[in-house]
Protein backbone atom coordinates (compact mmCIF):
# COMPACT_ATOMS: atom_id res chain seq x y z
CA UNK A 1 0.00 0.00 0.00
CA UNK A 2 1.35 3.42 -0.49
CA UNK A 3 2.32 6.03 2.56
CA UNK A 4 0.56 9.11 3.40
CA UNK A 5 -1.63 7.50 6.13
CA UNK A 6 -3.48 10.04 8.17
CA UNK A 7 -2.05 10.18 11.24
CA UNK A 8 -2.76 7.56 13.62
CA UNK A 9 -6.35 7.63 15.85
CA UNK A 10 -5.02 7.02 19.34
CA UNK A 11 -8.51 5.78 20.49
CA UNK A 12 -8.87 3.10 18.15
CA UNK A 13 -5.54 1.89 19.75
CA UNK A 14 -3.89 2.57 16.15
CA UNK A 15 -0.64 1.35 16.68
CA UNK A 16 0.89 -0.42 13.62
CA UNK A 17 3.08 -3.35 13.10
CA UNK A 18 6.08 -2.44 11.03
CA UNK A 19 8.19 -5.58 11.59
CA UNK A 20 8.34 -7.48 9.00
CA UNK A 21 9.26 -10.92 10.57
CA UNK A 22 7.32 -10.51 13.46
CA UNK A 23 4.13 -10.37 10.91
CA UNK A 24 5.08 -13.53 9.09
CA UNK A 25 5.59 -15.06 12.21
CA UNK A 26 1.84 -14.19 13.13
CA UNK A 27 0.86 -15.46 9.94
CA UNK A 28 2.71 -18.71 10.25
CA UNK A 29 1.06 -19.04 13.60
CA UNK A 30 -1.83 -19.23 12.35
CA UNK A 31 -1.82 -22.30 9.78
CA UNK A 32 -3.56 -21.32 7.33
CA UNK A 33 -3.95 -23.28 3.85
CA UNK A 34 -5.63 -22.13 0.58
CA UNK A 35 -8.87 -23.98 1.67
CA UNK A 36 -8.81 -21.94 4.65
CA UNK A 37 -10.85 -18.25 5.45
CA UNK A 38 -9.12 -15.95 7.57
CA UNK A 39 -11.39 -12.90 9.43
CA UNK A 40 -8.85 -10.63 10.70
CA UNK A 41 -9.91 -7.66 13.36
CA UNK A 42 -8.14 -4.34 12.81
CA UNK A 43 -6.27 -4.51 9.24
CA UNK A 44 -5.18 -0.90 9.74
CA UNK A 45 -2.86 -0.39 7.03
CA UNK A 46 -3.11 -4.00 5.74
CA UNK A 47 0.89 -4.84 7.09
CA UNK A 48 -0.72 -8.27 8.53
CA UNK A 49 -3.26 -8.60 5.63
CA UNK A 50 -0.69 -8.88 2.81
CA UNK A 51 0.76 -11.82 4.68
CA UNK A 52 -2.12 -13.37 5.84
CA UNK A 53 -3.38 -13.31 1.80
CA UNK A 54 -0.35 -15.14 0.84
CA UNK A 55 -1.13 -18.10 3.45
CA UNK A 56 -5.16 -18.10 3.00
CA UNK A 57 -7.89 -18.93 0.53
CA UNK A 58 -9.47 -15.50 1.49
CA UNK A 59 -9.59 -12.80 4.13
CA UNK A 60 -12.19 -10.78 5.23
CA UNK A 61 -10.96 -7.74 7.31
CA UNK A 62 -13.39 -5.84 9.75
CA UNK A 63 -11.86 -2.02 10.50
CA UNK A 64 -13.66 0.41 12.41
CA UNK A 65 -12.06 3.23 10.92
CA UNK A 66 -13.70 4.29 7.33
CA UNK A 67 -11.02 6.10 6.22
CA UNK A 68 -8.17 3.03 6.50
CA UNK A 69 -11.07 0.22 5.09
CA UNK A 70 -11.34 2.62 2.23
CA UNK A 71 -7.60 2.88 1.74
CA UNK A 72 -7.46 -0.63 1.67
CA UNK A 73 -10.15 -1.47 -0.78
CA UNK A 74 -8.50 0.78 -3.02
CA UNK A 75 -5.27 -0.88 -2.76
CA UNK A 76 -6.84 -4.39 -3.45
CA UNK A 77 -9.32 -3.69 -5.86
CA UNK A 78 -7.84 -6.21 -8.18
CA UNK A 79 -8.07 -8.76 -4.71
CA UNK A 80 -11.21 -11.03 -5.10
CA UNK A 81 -10.10 -13.00 -2.52
CA UNK A 82 -10.44 -10.00 0.37
CA UNK A 83 -13.35 -8.73 1.82
CA UNK A 84 -13.62 -5.92 3.74
CA UNK A 85 -16.03 -4.81 6.18
CA UNK A 86 -16.10 -0.75 8.23
CA UNK A 87 -17.63 -1.99 11.15
CA UNK A 88 -17.10 -2.51 14.81
CA UNK A 89 -15.75 -6.10 15.54
CA UNK A 90 -17.97 -6.31 18.20
CA UNK A 91 -21.39 -5.61 16.77
CA UNK A 92 -20.03 -8.36 13.65
CA UNK A 93 -20.48 -12.03 13.94
CA UNK A 94 -17.48 -13.51 13.29
CA UNK A 95 -19.01 -16.60 11.48
CA UNK A 96 -21.51 -14.55 9.49
CA UNK A 97 -18.36 -12.04 8.58
CA UNK A 98 -16.82 -15.35 7.15
CA UNK A 99 -19.59 -16.72 5.49
CA UNK A 100 -18.56 -20.06 6.66
CA UNK A 101 -18.85 -21.57 10.36
CA UNK A 102 -15.32 -23.02 9.88
CA UNK A 103 -13.18 -19.96 10.03
CA UNK A 104 -9.45 -18.99 11.41
CA UNK A 105 -9.46 -15.36 13.25
CA UNK A 106 -6.01 -13.19 13.39
CA UNK A 107 -5.64 -9.75 14.92
CA UNK A 108 -3.14 -7.30 15.73
CA UNK A 109 -6.39 -5.79 18.35
CA UNK A 110 -6.79 -2.24 19.66
CA UNK A 111 -5.49 -2.69 23.14
CA UNK A 112 -8.26 -0.51 24.70
CA UNK A 113 -10.70 -3.11 24.13
CA UNK A 114 -8.94 -6.55 23.96
CA UNK A 115 -10.96 -8.35 26.43
CA UNK A 116 -14.08 -7.73 24.96
CA UNK A 117 -12.86 -9.17 21.32
CA UNK A 118 -11.68 -12.45 23.41
CA UNK A 119 -14.66 -12.84 24.91
CA UNK A 120 -16.72 -11.89 21.74
CA UNK A 121 -14.79 -14.28 19.64
CA UNK A 122 -14.88 -17.12 22.38
CA UNK A 123 -18.77 -16.82 21.38
CA UNK A 124 -19.90 -19.77 19.02
CA UNK A 125 -19.45 -20.11 16.29
CA UNK A 126 -16.01 -19.73 17.13
CA UNK A 127 -12.58 -19.79 15.12
CA UNK A 128 -10.77 -22.92 14.78
CA UNK A 129 -7.80 -20.99 15.23
CA UNK A 130 -6.87 -17.42 16.81
CA UNK A 131 -3.66 -15.80 16.73
CA UNK A 132 -4.02 -12.07 18.55
CA UNK A 133 -1.27 -9.80 18.88
CA UNK A 134 -1.81 -8.26 22.95
CA UNK A 135 -0.81 -6.89 25.36
CA UNK A 136 1.86 -8.82 27.20
CA UNK A 137 -0.41 -8.72 30.69
CA UNK A 138 -3.61 -9.16 28.95
CA UNK A 139 -2.06 -12.89 27.56
CA UNK A 140 0.07 -13.73 30.75
CA UNK A 141 -3.72 -12.79 32.14
CA UNK A 142 -5.28 -15.53 29.56
CA UNK A 143 -2.93 -18.37 30.41
CA UNK A 144 -2.64 -17.65 34.25
CA UNK A 145 -2.80 -20.74 36.14
CA UNK A 146 -5.62 -20.77 38.93
CA UNK A 147 -3.47 -20.23 42.37
CA UNK A 148 -1.53 -17.62 40.36
CA UNK A 149 -1.42 -13.74 40.70
CA UNK A 150 -2.52 -13.28 37.64
CA UNK A 151 -5.82 -15.32 37.27
CA UNK A 152 -8.68 -13.56 37.00
CA UNK A 153 -12.06 -13.94 35.41
CA UNK A 154 -10.72 -13.54 31.61
CA UNK A 155 -8.34 -16.65 32.48
CA UNK A 156 -10.92 -19.14 33.64
CA UNK A 157 -13.63 -18.25 31.07
CA UNK A 158 -11.24 -18.63 27.94
CA UNK A 159 -9.29 -21.64 30.24
CA UNK A 160 -13.13 -23.30 30.36
CA UNK A 161 -13.38 -22.98 26.47
CA UNK A 162 -9.97 -22.99 25.00
CA UNK A 163 -6.28 -23.99 25.45
CA UNK A 164 -4.34 -20.46 25.35
CA UNK A 165 -0.59 -20.49 24.97
CA UNK A 166 1.94 -17.59 24.36
CA UNK A 167 3.90 -18.18 21.52
CA UNK A 168 6.22 -15.01 21.80
CA UNK A 169 7.23 -11.51 23.07
CA UNK A 170 7.02 -8.72 20.84
CA UNK A 171 8.76 -5.43 21.81
CA UNK A 172 7.17 -1.92 21.80
CA UNK A 173 9.83 -0.77 19.11
CA UNK A 174 8.63 -3.28 16.40
CA UNK A 175 4.91 -1.03 15.91
CA UNK A 176 4.40 2.57 15.22
CA UNK A 177 3.78 4.82 16.68
CA UNK A 178 5.42 2.30 19.51
CA UNK A 179 2.76 1.79 22.84
CA UNK A 180 3.33 1.96 26.09
CA UNK A 181 3.36 -1.68 26.82
CA UNK A 182 5.02 -5.07 25.49
CA UNK A 183 3.30 -7.14 23.33
CA UNK A 184 2.99 -10.86 22.78
CA UNK A 185 1.26 -12.88 20.32
CA UNK A 186 -1.46 -15.26 21.57
CA UNK A 187 -2.98 -18.73 19.98
CA UNK A 188 -6.49 -19.70 21.54
CA UNK A 189 -7.80 -23.04 20.04
CA UNK A 190 -10.91 -24.34 21.32
CA UNK A 191 -10.81 -27.71 23.46
CA UNK A 192 -12.58 -30.58 21.71
CA UNK A 193 -14.15 -31.25 24.96
CA UNK A 194 -14.49 -28.33 26.41
CA UNK A 195 -15.44 -27.78 30.22
CA UNK A 196 -18.98 -26.79 29.96
CA UNK A 197 -21.36 -27.02 27.40
CA UNK A 198 -22.88 -23.91 25.00
CA UNK A 199 -25.64 -23.68 27.58
CA UNK A 200 -23.72 -23.44 30.12
CA UNK A 201 -21.29 -20.74 28.77
CA UNK A 202 -23.22 -17.57 29.94
CA UNK A 203 -24.06 -18.64 33.30
CA UNK A 204 -21.13 -19.45 33.63
CA UNK A 205 -19.22 -16.40 32.41
CA UNK A 206 -22.10 -14.84 34.93
CA UNK A 207 -21.10 -16.58 38.05
CA UNK A 208 -17.11 -16.12 37.12
CA UNK A 209 -17.50 -12.63 36.54
CA UNK A 210 -19.48 -12.02 39.93
CA UNK A 211 -16.74 -14.36 42.24
CA UNK A 212 -13.97 -12.28 40.72
CA UNK A 213 -15.42 -9.19 42.07
CA UNK A 214 -14.98 -10.90 45.35
CA UNK A 215 -11.75 -12.32 44.52
CA UNK A 216 -10.51 -11.73 48.32
CA UNK A 217 -13.43 -13.39 49.98
CA UNK A 218 -13.83 -16.72 50.85
CA UNK A 219 -16.31 -18.85 48.77
CA UNK A 220 -18.81 -19.33 51.42
CA UNK A 221 -19.63 -15.75 51.42
CA UNK A 222 -19.23 -15.32 47.27
CA UNK A 223 -22.02 -18.06 47.10
CA UNK A 224 -24.29 -16.60 49.48
CA UNK A 225 -23.41 -12.80 47.59
CA UNK A 226 -24.06 -13.92 44.27
CA UNK A 227 -27.02 -16.37 45.14
CA UNK A 228 -28.84 -15.04 47.56
CA UNK A 229 -30.14 -17.93 50.34
CA UNK A 230 -28.17 -18.55 54.40
CA UNK A 231 -25.33 -19.70 55.03
CA UNK A 232 -26.48 -23.16 55.39
CA UNK A 233 -27.62 -23.15 51.31
CA UNK A 234 -24.22 -22.14 50.72
CA UNK A 235 -22.56 -24.74 52.67
CA UNK A 236 -24.79 -27.63 50.95
CA UNK A 237 -24.11 -26.33 47.46
CA UNK A 238 -20.60 -26.13 48.39
CA UNK A 239 -20.16 -29.67 49.75
CA UNK A 240 -21.98 -30.79 46.49
CA UNK A 241 -19.78 -28.87 44.40
CA UNK A 242 -16.62 -30.69 46.66
CA UNK A 243 -15.06 -26.98 47.35
CA UNK A 244 -13.86 -26.06 50.43
CA UNK A 245 -15.79 -23.17 51.22
CA UNK A 246 -12.77 -21.05 52.69
CA UNK A 247 -11.07 -21.27 49.26
CA UNK A 248 -11.32 -17.48 47.52
CA UNK A 249 -12.27 -17.83 43.73
CA UNK A 250 -8.67 -17.06 42.61
CA UNK A 251 -7.45 -20.43 43.50
CA UNK A 252 -10.41 -22.65 41.71
CA UNK A 253 -10.30 -23.85 38.30
CA UNK A 254 -12.22 -23.95 35.86
CA UNK A 255 -13.51 -27.16 36.49
CA UNK A 256 -14.03 -26.34 40.11
CA UNK A 257 -16.44 -23.21 38.87
CA UNK A 258 -18.19 -25.62 36.53
CA UNK A 259 -18.84 -28.30 39.27
CA UNK A 260 -20.29 -24.79 41.27
CA UNK A 261 -22.38 -24.01 38.57
CA UNK A 262 -24.21 -27.79 38.05
CA UNK A 263 -24.27 -27.75 41.56
CA UNK A 264 -26.86 -24.66 42.07
CA UNK A 265 -28.90 -26.10 38.43
N1 LIG B 1 -3.39 -4.87 11.85
C1 LIG B 1 -2.71 -3.58 11.77
C2 LIG B 1 -1.24 -3.78 12.06
O1 LIG B 1 -0.87 -4.84 12.56
O2 LIG B 1 -0.46 -2.88 11.78
C3 LIG B 1 -3.34 -2.56 12.72
C4 LIG B 1 -3.35 -2.88 14.17
S1 LIG B 1 -3.88 -1.57 15.26
C5 LIG B 1 -3.18 -2.13 16.78
C6 LIG B 1 -5.60 -1.92 15.57
C7 LIG B 1 -6.53 -1.69 14.41
O3 LIG B 1 -7.86 -2.00 14.83
C8 LIG B 1 -6.58 -0.27 13.90
O4 LIG B 1 -6.51 -0.26 12.50
C9 LIG B 1 -7.93 0.28 14.38
O5 LIG B 1 -8.48 1.28 13.55
C10 LIG B 1 -8.76 -0.98 14.39
N2 LIG B 1 -9.90 -0.95 15.34
C11 LIG B 1 -9.99 -0.27 16.51
N3 LIG B 1 -11.16 -0.52 17.11
C12 LIG B 1 -11.83 -1.38 16.31
C13 LIG B 1 -13.11 -2.01 16.37
N4 LIG B 1 -13.93 -1.81 17.40
N5 LIG B 1 -13.49 -2.81 15.35
C14 LIG B 1 -12.66 -3.02 14.29
N6 LIG B 1 -11.44 -2.47 14.18
C15 LIG B 1 -11.02 -1.66 15.17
Amino acid sequence: MSDNFPKPRKHLGQHFLTDPRILARIADALHATPQDTVVEIGPGRGALTEQLLQRAGRVVAIEIDRVLAGRLRDAYADEPRLSIIDKDVLEVSLAEAAGTDEFLLAGNVPYNITTPILFHALRRVRPRRAIYLVQREVAERVVAAAGSEAYGALSANVQAIARAEILFKVAAGSFTPPPKVESAILKIEPLDTPVINADEEEPFRVMVQGAFSMRRKQMARVVRELWGGGAEDAAALLGQAEINPMLRPEVLSPHDFARLLRARR
